[in-house]
């Protein structure tokens, strides 16, 4: 590379600075807070896995393992992925540290970066984040219902309005592949109406024809039987149930007969949170049961229900109510020569272990070169210390907002500054 050629992100990559991180902070703490009032515990697993367990746990027909994932080969030869969701990688982490030997249901969330080949716009990064969580070992609906109750919760936290919670059943083993005989059927001979990603999904996975975007296959399958009609009767029971729970949560749902999530593994219930606010890419969050993820990974029979928020979507409806915050200095401590910055560095040092943000300033600079330094980082207040302070015992202080000023005795300065705070 030429000492001229700029570096920059990776196209779909980007970078998160100040003041929206303080939003990301935010969210992250919202999450951590919230969720462990409902018995959710972190879990942190490595950004790369074995690309098998993608391609096994999440299904070879689907649209992150066919064409989004960032797939290489390590020195050693063997084939890496970097993680385009977090749910395979809890899942292989649950079974490889023996967690169902734990009291069920074992609750955890992971907040963290994705990876998603995809084509980048507004909404839709190639690095993006999510935080999510998984439940495992309970297969009542009350989990479900506990889970989405949770999300709105979480949503509603972040002062988040304008939302919908969608949910469908989408069945289980026992009832779905008679489901998608019925709908082949119904397809017919219109298949060939479909755009070519669909007109694959007709043998490979019919049931993704239901969500896809384009057009002409949205016309192709008006009037398709519903998935929620050809449920077995405990997969009903378990919708119906769910339903039931819900309302009683007063959370206002609707039922989306072709939302039906683009990964192989769920089983039942399905859901996703949808804002008005948001454009193309309007999903903020989505999830749903998966319970036979875990045996085939490898695992017990467990079940298991989770959700994945979109981190970048949250934050950018945050944003649309309220921009992130500008942070600036509680105190600037302009200190003139050497003996006055050790005099400002410790009075610091006691602030700022009392969690207040102080600056200090350059000890050879002149006074108005540090005080206009002050006033461009927008501090709050300023304190002097000179050779005339630190003889008479006091500094001199000024409250930037309204110029008013006076002086306070070394001594007092905690409990001076702490009383102005206030
Ligand atoms: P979409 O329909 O938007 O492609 P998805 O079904 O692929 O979503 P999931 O895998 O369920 O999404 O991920 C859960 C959430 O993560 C989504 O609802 C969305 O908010 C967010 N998300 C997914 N892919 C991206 C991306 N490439 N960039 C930013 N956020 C994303
Ligand atoms: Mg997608």
């Amino acid at each position: 590379m030429s000492s001229s050629e700029k570096y920059r992100a990776l196209k779909g990559m980007r970078d998160v600075l100040p003041p929206d991180i303080y939003l990301w902070q935010q969210v992250e703490r919202t999450a951590a807070e919230l969720f462990s009032s409902y018995g959710f515990n972190e879990i942190r697993t490595p950004i790369a896995e074995a690309t098998n367990l993608f391609t096994r746990g999440i299904g070879e027909g689907t649209d992150i393992v066919e064409k989004e994932m960032y797939t290489f080969e390590d020195k050693g030869g063997r084939s890496i992925s970097l993680r385009p969701e977090g749910t395979a990688s809890v899942v292989r982490c649950y079974i490889e540290n023996q967690l169902h030997t734990l009291p069920s249901p074992q609750k955890y969330y992971y907040a963290g970066p994705m990876f998603r080949y995809e084509r980048p716009q507004s909404g839709r990064y190639r690095q993006f984040y999510q935080i999510g969580v998984e439940a495992f070992g309970s297969a009542s609906p009350v989990l479900d219902a506990e889970v989405i109750s949770m999300l709105c919760h979480f949503l509603a936290r972040l002062g988040l309005t304008g939302l919908n919670v969608q949910i469908n059943s989408i069945g289980c083993p026992t009832c779905r592949p008679g489901y998608i005989e019925i709908l082949r059927g119904f397809l017919g001979d219109r298949q060939t109406d479909l755009c070519s990603d669909c007109r694959r999904r007709y043998l490979t996975n019919p049931l993704r024809i239901l969500d896809c975007k384009v057009d002409g296959c949205a016309g192709v399958r008006q009037g398709a039987p519903h998935v929620v009609d050809h449920l077995c009767s405990d997969c009903s029971d378990h919708f119906n149930t769910l339903q039931l729970l819900l309302s009683h949560l007063e959370i206002p749902y609707t039922v989306n007969h072709e939302m039906v999530r683009g990964l192989d593994y769920y089983t039942r219930t399905a859901f996703e949170v949808t804002s008005a606010n948001l454009g193309a890419q309007n999903a903020v969050a989505a999830g749903g049961r998966y319970d036979r993820l875990v045996k085939e990974c490898g695992g017990p029979d467990v079940p298991a229900v989770g959700f994945a928020i979109g981190m970048e979507r949250i934050i950018e409806l945050m944003k649309q109510t309220c921009p992130a915050p500008v942070r600036a200095p509680a105190l600037y401590i302009a200190v003139l020569g050497e003996r006055a910055l050790q005099r400002g560095l410790g009075i610091a040092d006691t602030l700022r272990n009392r969690r207040i943000w102080v600056e200090t300033g350059d000890y050879t600079a002149s006074l108005k070169s540090q005080m206009r330094k002050a006033d461009r980082l927008g501090a709050g207040f300023v304190f002097i210390i000179g050779d005339d302070e630190l003889a008479a015992g006091a500094l001199r202080w000024k409250l930037l907002s309204d110029g008013s000023e006076g002086t306070t005795p070394f001594s007092a300065v905690t409990s001076f500054f702490e009383s102005r705070l206030r």
